[in-house]
């Protein structure tokens, strides 16, 4: 029984570095009937039809870009037709578009394609400067216009399998983007919902109200799979637990609020509590939320 249980720890910790790993590899993990995933930093969602496939996110530059169209092609040799979507505008999501083929169909919500237009070359910038790797993946990132854009929700029609991509409002940020694959009830999640990761605000990006109400839209799609972006894939209870812990964190911190406690003492006395209270969740910045519950 040692041995298994090592094994199962190596597996776990394989997996976490694969999440860190920004330069993805060929290597695919079925998610659902039609879902397949590349586990990366970030993982990348391949839903497969007998007509059309859908990549979601492009990894980070367009040597990952290309490599996830690689990985479309050999899962559906015989489909033409390929979209390509994105969970929001973040470099290691959407900085790989020019590594696909022409003739992708890129498709994105109008809101994330402002966002992308704002800011989306100044976090080029930003994320070039970070390491020589990350400058050298960036270096020919450029962002295609999309194809389609969309107010609040399209469907693709794949060919036996539908994808609805959908934009309940802010979160992560403004335009994040999920897709639920039906007859699957598959979400690719994007940050809005993670496995065990504490949220983040990303500048201006949504609220935690906003936050909230964009997961009560997501549980009332009953999803069966959940595929994170930066996080392990899981069931339908995941949705439910980001609601619970944003929801936890947000009253007790405007509570402290109302006590008139500072917003750097809630921030550092809620992340010890909450270390304790939801000790498998790496607790990394608590007190970034707690900001940004202090400031709606
Ligand atoms: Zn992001
Ligand atoms: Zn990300």
């Amino acid at each position: 029984m040692q041995t298994k249980v090592f094994v199962l720890g190596a597996l776990a910790i394989a997996r976490l570095t694969a999440q860190n790993q920004p330069v993805l590899v060929e290597d695919t993990v079925k998610i659902s009937d039609h879902v397949w995933a590349i586990m990366g930093w970030p993982n990348i969602a391949i839903v497969v039809g007998t007509r059309a496939t859908l990549v979601v996110d492009t990894g980070l530059g367009p040597r990952n870009g290309a490599t996830i169209a690689r990985v479309a092609a050999k899962l559906a040799p015989g489909n033409q037709k390929v979209f390509l979507t994105t969970t929001h505008f973040h470099p290691e999501h959407a900085g790989g578009e020019a590594g696909f083929p022409n003739g992708t169909l890129l498709i994105r919500n109008v809101v994330q394609q402002r966002e992308m237009e704002l800011h989306g070359k100044e976090m080029i910038d930003l994320f070039a400067g970070r390491s020589a790797q990350f400058k050298e993946l960036l270096s020919d990132a450029a962002p295609r216009i999309p194809d389609i854009t969309f107010d609040q929700e399209a469907s693709l029609d794949l060919g036996g399998v539908k994808a609805r991509l959908l934009w309940f409002g802010g979160a992560h940020t403004k335009g994040d983007q999920l897709v639920f694959v039906e007859p699957d009830r598959t979400l690719v999640s994007g940050d809005v919902v993670q496995n065990k990761i504490v949220p983040g605000i990303f500048r201006d990006g949504g609220t935690p109200s906003s936050w909230l109400a964009v997961l009560d839209k997501v549980a009332a799609l009953n999803a069966q799979h959940v595929l994170p972006d930066h996080s392990a894939p899981g069931d339908g209870s995941l949705v439910i637990l980001e609601k619970q812990f944003i929801g936890d964190l947000r009253s007790k911190a405007l509570e402290l609020k109302k006590q008139g406690v500072a917003v750097d003492d809630a921030g550092k006395r809620l992340e010890a509590e909450f270390k304790t209270k939801y000790p498998d969740w790496p607790a990394m910045n608590v007190s970034g939320f707690v900001r940004s519950i202090y400031a709606e």
